[in-house]
C-alpha cells in the first residue's frame, strides 16, 4: 500500500510538473483557505479544489475559480506537493518567484514559515533545493539573502553578520539593473551556504531583526514584506541552462485596506505604503498576463526587486489567502478579486466564452 501510495504522489508531482511547465505565462494562482476558529461558527466562504464559492446574500452566489484551492483541511504537505515542481525548475536554471498574499491573520507565515512541528513552504524548499542538487551531476553554489520592504524602503535582515552590531533599522539600499538585465541590490548581505542548517540559522536571525525593528513584534508581518533570495550557480552549467538564477520567497504585508482598518499616524502610512506597493504588483501581474508592450515594474520598490524574476521564462505563484469568516467577507472579495485579475487572462477569456 506504501509503495502504490508514494507512485501516486510521484505519478501527481510529474502531472504538476509538466502543468507548470506548460503554461501559458507561466503565472499560476493557488488559494489557501484558513479554518475557521470555531466549528460553530457559520461562514459565507465554502470551496473545493479549483473554486471558491463566496455566499453573498441567502440566494446570491460567486464563484471564484483557481488553479487549485487549498481547503482548510489542507496540510502542509498538500501545499508543498504543488509547490515542488517550482523547486525543479529552479535547479533546471529558471527564476522563481513565490508570493503569499492575503489579509493580516489569514495564514501567510503560516504557509511560508509554518510552525517547528509543522514546517511550511521557505524551509520544505530550502531543503528540497539541497536534495536536488545533491542528486544531481552538476557543482551548484547557493546563496542566501533575506531583506524586507518597509515603507518604501529596503532592510537588509541579515546585517548584523560577522561583527556588526544588530541595527534594528538597517540603511536603504540601491536596486540595479544589469546590461544582461539581472537585477540586484547594492550591498545586501549574500551569504554562501553550504547545507539547510546553514541558511536556516541565517533564516532564523533574519527573523529576529525583522521583529526587533517594531515594538510590537508580532505586527511586523502586517507592516512590511519580507523577502528570501536564493541565488544559484552552476558551475559548469549544461547547454540551454543560465549560469545564474534565483527564486524569491516573498511573504506580502497584509493586504487589508487601510482606510478600512482606521488606522492612524504611522500604522496609517504603513498601511498605505503596503496598499500601494500591493497594487504595483498586482498591475504588474496583469500587465505580464496581458502580454502588455509595457510592463510598469518601476512604480514600486517590490516590482523593481522583482523585475528579473516575474514575467519573461520566470516561473510565478501567488498563494492568495483568505479567512472564512464572515466578519472579513469584505477583504475576502477584495483579496479574491485581486487573486483573478492576477490569473491567466487566456484562461479568463475561454470561460467567459463558454
Ligand atoms: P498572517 O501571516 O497572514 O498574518 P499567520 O500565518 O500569522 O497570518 O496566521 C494567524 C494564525 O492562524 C496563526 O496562529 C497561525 O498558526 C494560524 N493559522 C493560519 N493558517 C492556518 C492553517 N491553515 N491551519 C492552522 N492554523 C493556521
Amino acid at each position: 500500500a506504501l509503495t502504490a501510495h508514494v507512485n501516486d504522489q510521484n505519478k501527481r508531482r510529474r502531472q504538476i510538473l509538466n502543468e507548470f511547465l506548460d503554461l501559458k505565462g507561466n503565472i499560476r494562482v493557488f488559494c489557501r483557505v484558513k479554518p475557521l476558529d470555531s466549528k460553530n461558527l457559520r461562514a459565507p466562504v465554502a470551496s473545493d479544489t479549483r473554486n471558491v464559492i463566496i455566499k453573498l446574500t441567502e440566494t446570491k452566489r460567486k464563484t471564484y475559480s483557481f488553479d487549485t484551492v487549498f481547503q482548510p483541511d489542507s496540510s502542509q504537505d498538500d501545499v508543498f506537493l504543488e509547490i515542488e515542481p517550482v523547486i525543479k525548475s529552479v535547479i533546471d536554471g529558471y527564476n522563481a518567484c513565490i508570493f503569499a498574499y492575503g489579509q493580516t491573520g489569514t495564514g501567510k507565515t503560516f504557509t511560508m514559515e509554518g510552525l517547528p512541528e509543522s514546517p511550511g513552504i521557505v524551509p520544505r524548499a530550502i531543503k528540497g533545493l539541497f536534495r536536488q542538487i545533491e542528486e544531481s551531476n552538476h557543482m551548484f553554489v547557493i546563496k542566501f539573502s533575506m531583506l524586507e520592504i518597509y515603507m518604501g524602503n529596503l532592510r537588509d535582515l541579515l546585517v548584523s553578520q560577522g561583527t556588526k552590531p544588530i541595527d534594528p533599522i538597517p540603511p536603504s539600499l540601491l536596486i540595479h539593473t544589469d546590461a544582461k538585465g539581472e537585477v540586484d541590490i547594492d550591498n545586501l548581505v549574500t551569504l554562501k551556504v553550504n547545507d539547510f542548517n546553514e541558511v536556516f540559522k541565517l533564516y532564523k536571525l533574519g527573523c529576529r531583526n525583522r521583529a526587533t525593528a517594531f515594538t510590537n513584534s508580532n505586527s511586523a508581518s502586517s507592516r512590511s514584506h519580507c523577502m528570501i533570495r536564493v541565488s544559484i550557480t552552476c558551475r559548469g552549467a549544461p547547454e540551454r541552462r543560465r549560469e545564474k538564477n534565483k527564486i524569491w520567497l516573498v511573504d506580502l504585508g497584509g493586504s487589508e485596506r487601510v482606510l478600512k482598518t482606521r488606522a492612524t499616524g504611522r500604522r496609517f502610512d504603513e498601511g498605505k505604503a503596503i496598499n500601494l506597493s500591493l497594487s504595483a504588483l498586482g498591475d504588474v501581474i496583469s500587465s505580464l498576463q496581458r502580454k502588455n508592450a509595457h510592463i510598469p515594474y518601476r512604480n514600486s520598490k517590490l516590482t523593481q526587486v522583482l523585475k528579473d524574476s516575474l514575467g519573461q521564462d520566470s516561473k510565478t505563484l501567488m498563494l492568495v489567502h483568505i479567512s472564512p469568516k464572515e466578519d472579513d467577507l469584505c477583504e475576502t472579495i477584495c483579496s479574491l478579486n485581486f487573486a483573478t485579475r492576477a490569473k491567466n487572462i487566456h484562461l479568463g477569456q475561454d470561460e467567459s466564452k463558454e
